[in-house]
């Protein structure tokens, strides 16, 4: 789960993390009025409106612009709040913004003292341990820094049975180039930071940049902030932030149906149990000259209601040309499953108006192909995975 910059600001600050002060608004004359009230609280005069969509690069995008007064606020506000925002990390037909951050100009002008670093936490599964990842080359895409200049993206490796440790956050500030005020400020914010990720059970910050202002403060300019879905039961506070206008509408309704579904880009719809042969699956329809259109692990009790429920989200997508349905009955016999596809498909008949393909394996098989094929209904069925695969894709072309 992924949260707004303005969303992950908050949580940052929570945890002792310093940032750049914000209020956040869903209307051009809220906007005005949240510049008003940041003013007060911290005197700043120019503004900068940051669209708030899920997704980087916003700045090129023409989703960030400086305000240098309350009409200028309103003016900007209105014209990101009505856009649909295009950057590198979009959809290319773009993002509506629903709501943007007015935030104080920390980028004082006339200032050249001010630098951008680039720092993120993050799951380094091959080491299993968190790492922090960090950078003098802040405020620019951190993969072009990559491919350029490798040495200028440094690691830290945290061992999470004991934390951050003093040395390592003196590490960090030491590698930013850091001295006097900034230095102790940078020790602090490294510290903080990683302990808010850990706290939220996040997979990713990454906070770029980080700014250090002319007065040597180290605050946080931007916030992206994903959360590991699996944690969600135990941080109840952060799930009830969810954005469910920035997700893919199937995928909602998939989890809420307790499917688990991902959107693909290809033609060919799978429904599958299992997780590791929703993925072979995918594999051999791609072996097979193919493209699958969406992950669906249907899980283990394939019953006709959901069987039915998955028919229905991966008819949704208006991509897909063929359904392939592959089950291993093992738990569930394949009888069962026949039976609940075929009820689901007569179910659902007005509305499937493409070739479906299904392969039952596992106990009672041959009973379920029976069932398949005496149905009448206009489903092929396979035995063999390739036969399967091969199937689908003769049915597409
Ligand atoms: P992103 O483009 O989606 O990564 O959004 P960021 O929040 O990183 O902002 C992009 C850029 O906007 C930053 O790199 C800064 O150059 C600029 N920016 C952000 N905050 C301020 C500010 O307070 N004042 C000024 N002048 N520029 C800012
Ligand atoms: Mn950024």
């Amino acid at each position: 789960m992924n949260l707004h910059e303005f969303q992950g600001k908050d949580l940052l600050n929570a945890n002792g993390v310093a940032i750049q002060r914000g209020i956040v608004a869903s209307s051009a004359s809220e906007a005005k009025i949240a510049a008003h009230n940041l003013n007060t609280q911290t005197g700043t005069e120019w503004f900068v409106v940051k669209a708030q969509v899920h997704a980087g690069g916003r700045g090129k995008g023409g989703g960030i612009k400086l305000a240098k007064s309350y009409d200028e606020v309103f003016e900007i506000s209105k014209n990101i709040l009505g856009m649909n925002l295009i950057t590198p990390q979009t959809p290319p037909e773009g993002k509506p913004v629903n709501q943007v951050l007015i935030a104080e100009d920390v980028y004082y002008p006339g200032e050249s003292k001010i630098s951008e670093f680039y720092v993120s936490v993050l799951l380094d599964r091959s080491t299993c341990k968190n790492i922090i990842m960090y950078s003098t080359e802040g405020g620019m895409d951190i993969e072009s820094v990559a491919e350029k200049t490798p040495e200028l993206i440094y690691t830290e490796i945290i061992d999470p049975k004991i934390g951050i440790l003093p040395f390592q956050a003196r590490k960090v500030a030491f590698n930013l180039g850091l001295s006097g005020n900034a230095f102790k400020e940078m020790m602090k914010f490294i510290t903080s930071l990683y302990n808010a990720y850990i706290k939220s059970d996040a997979s990713l910050f990454e906070i770029n940049p980080v700014l250090k202002t002319s007065d040597n403060k180290i605050i946080a300019v931007d916030s992206k902030v994903s959360i590991d879905d699996n944690s969600l039961f135990r941080q109840k506070e952060i799930s009830n932030l969810r954005d469910f206008r920035e997700e893919n509408p199937i995928e909602v309704e998939a989890n809420n149906a307790g499917l688990s579904y991902v959107d693909l880009d290809g033609n060919v719809g799978c429904m599958v149990n299992g997780a590791g042969l929703a993925m072979a699956t995918m594999d051999l329809i791609k072996q097979a000259g193919g493209d699958p259109a969406n992950f669906l692990d249907v899980g283990g009790t394939a019953d006709s209601s959901r069987v039915e429920t998955a028919f229905k989200l991966i008819l949704k997508d208006v991509n897909v040309k063929a359904i392939l349905v592959n089950i291993f009955g093992g738990i569930v016999r394949c009888d069962r499953v026949a039976e609940g596809i075929v009820k689901a498909f007569t179910n659902l008949k007005d509305s499937i108006n493409v070739p479906i393909i299904v392969r039952l394996q596992g106990t009672n098989s041959d009973k379920a192909k029976k069932i398949i094929d005496s149905s009448g209904l206009n489903v092929i069925s396979a035995i063999g995975f390739q036969e399967a695969a091969e199937k689908v894709n003769k049915a597409i072309n």
